[in-house]
């Protein structure tokens, strides 16, 4: 039996007794056993009067290609949200713990955001950038007063994919280098240009020309990596393996530094590479934290070989961890440049890219065109974005509720030896899920299925990520508050209790 209940009682009050309704109309089967409350909303969604659930079904796979995958057994039918939560076609209410995958930031349907866009969509739709319109100057600046030193120059482009495409391209040409690095469990895209740096065996086409100077190196992850500790990561939370080092001093950090610096010893040509690219914490990946200290240090190794890095902030970026508004700010070191997508917009497509003016100047070697980029919709949004992240103190919102939620977490983790890890910051959470706490391996695909599923079916969609699909990734809209996180904690608790009742 893997479940041990070591805390009779915790903090959090895991143990509810009131009776409940889930949503307006819950899933049966396990309506019976949880006994917490889905906290309320005033929000009342149109009725849903699309085509029926059958047709959605059938025109998916007559139509739609099929890279095109949909969450859980039964696929949702999601028509209407409002903030924190979204609405299926039946009517039911659900917790959104992962925000479109990172993306929707102050809340589904924000009013005020919408009110921008509605406002600019009666005024100017697109011109493309032949004209200048207002709102990509006043976005601009907005923008880039968000950064520190000389990141004062941004371009704006729809995806993540794009906005790295263009960091690789700038990079190569402002140093003259080809080569490129990126870290094993990276994901940094799905264009044929950033599919190289993505480094996951699932997400890559066997196609020629991927690679083409990018090497991946050795990721530094404390929790499932060949060095770790108790101290090693920027959360709350730690892992459970051991070390002997000092406060504010990280062996595992070194080692993997090590590893790093044989990369340049033996790969690369001597002093010489374009950029190095790092995610704050992998998202993808199944929110992997670095040592603290590593990507300082492999800072200042990239620019001593004459490059550049890259903070791909496309999840970490607009208050998400905490403590700071960037997440490479956390790690100590100056990027050269950062790229943005996902929360940037809410959901729309925006993305960006800020650098240094001198490095932007590569750009002007030849022609460079992006139809959309910072059209006035985007900007329009993008502005709106910001003003709400300041007025509602989102930043500090996630910093609070997003460290609860890891205390919430990590009490669940005392209870259940199946959590093997939880981490992150603010409201960049993982919950890794394992069969065995020793040996750290993956919990079998259907027990993670089962309990994500089950939890679907109480209210709260989380996320899944990691290369086996076994890290709960949770990363809701950053307006979510204390009840709505112990709501989404009893339901994993429920979900987990229920995995285990049931015969294997
Ligand atoms: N970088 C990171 C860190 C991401 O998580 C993603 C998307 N998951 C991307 C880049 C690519 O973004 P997009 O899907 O908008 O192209």
């Amino acid at each position: 039996m893997m479940s041990k209940r070591l805390l009779a009682q915790t903090t959090c009050n895991m143990l509810i007794r009131c009776s409940s309704t889930l949503h307006s109309k819950a899933a049966p089967a396990v309506m019976a056993q949880l006994q917490s409350e889905m906290p309320q909303s005033d929000h009342r969604p149109a009725e849903y009067t699309g085509p029926s659930y059958e047709r959605i079904l059938e025109t998916r796979k007559n139509h739609l290609t099929p890279n095109l995958l949909a969450h859980f057994k039964k696929p949702l039918v999601i028509h209407a949200g409002h903030m924190q939560w979204l609405y299926d076609h039946e009517g039911r209410r659900y917790l959104d713990m992962f925000g479109g995958i990172v993306t929707v930031s102050v809340g589904h349907c924000h009013p005020k955001v919408n009110q921008a866009l509605s406002e600019q969509m009666s005024r100017l739709w697109h011109t493309t950038n032949i004209y200048m319109h207002p709102k990509i100057h006043e976005y601009a600046e907005r923008l880039t007063a968000k950064f520190p030193g000389k990141l004062k120059a941004v371009c704006f482009v729809n995806s993540g994919s794009e906005a790295n495409d263009l960091a690789m391209l700038m990079a190569r040409l402002h140093t003259g280098n080809q080569d490129i690095l990126t870290f094993r469990n990276a994901y940094h895209g799905m264009s044929p240009y950033t599919m190289g740096l993505t480094a996951h065996s699932t997400w890559r086409y066997p196609l020629p020309g991927v690679n083409n100077g990018i090497l991946h190196v050795m990721n530094p992850d404390p929790y499932q990596g060949i060095w770790g500790g108790s101290a090693c990561r920027d959360s709350p939370v730690q892992t459970t393996r051991s070390c002997s080092c000092p406060p504010n001093e990280c062996q595992a950090g070194v080692n993997y530094y090590n590893e790093l610096e044989q990369t340049f010893k033996y790969s690369l040509p001597r002093g010489k590479v374009a950029a190095m690219f790092a995610e704050s914490i992998q998202g993808v990946g199944g929110t992997v934290q670095f040592p603290k200290g590593y990507l300082k240090r492999a800072a200042d190794l990239v620019h001593a070989n004459g490059g550049l890095i890259v903070a791909d902030e496309v999840q970490t970026g607009f208050g998400r961890t905490g403590d700071h508004f960037w997440g490479f700010e956390a790690h100590g070191y100056m990027p050269d440049i950062v790229t943005m997508a996902k929360g940037i917009g809410n959901g729309f497509p925006l993305a960006a890219v800020v650098t240094t003016p001198e490095i932007a100047a590569s750009l002007g070697m030849a022609l460079h065109f992006n139809t959309y980029g910072g059209n006035p919709m985007a900007s329009a949004v993008g502005i709106s974005v910001l003003d709400v992240i300041e007025e509602e103190q989102l930043q500090r919102n996630s910093l609070e509720v997003g460290t609860y939620f890891l205390n919430c977490l990590e009490e669940l983790q005392q209870r259940y030896e199946l959590i093997g890890d939880v981490r992150g910051k603010g409201l960049m959470i993982g919950v890794e899920l394992v069969s065995d706490r020793e040996t750290r391996a993956p919990l079998a695909a259907p027990h993670v299925l089962d309990i994500w599923e089950t939890c679907k079916d109480m209210g709260v969609l989380f996320g899944r990520g990691g290369l086996h699909g076994n890290v709960l990734r949770i990363k809701p809209p950053m307006c979510i508050n204390r009840a709505d996180v112990k709501f989404a904690v009893d339901v994993l608790g429920q979900a987990i209790e229920d995995s285990l009742a049931t015969p294997k």
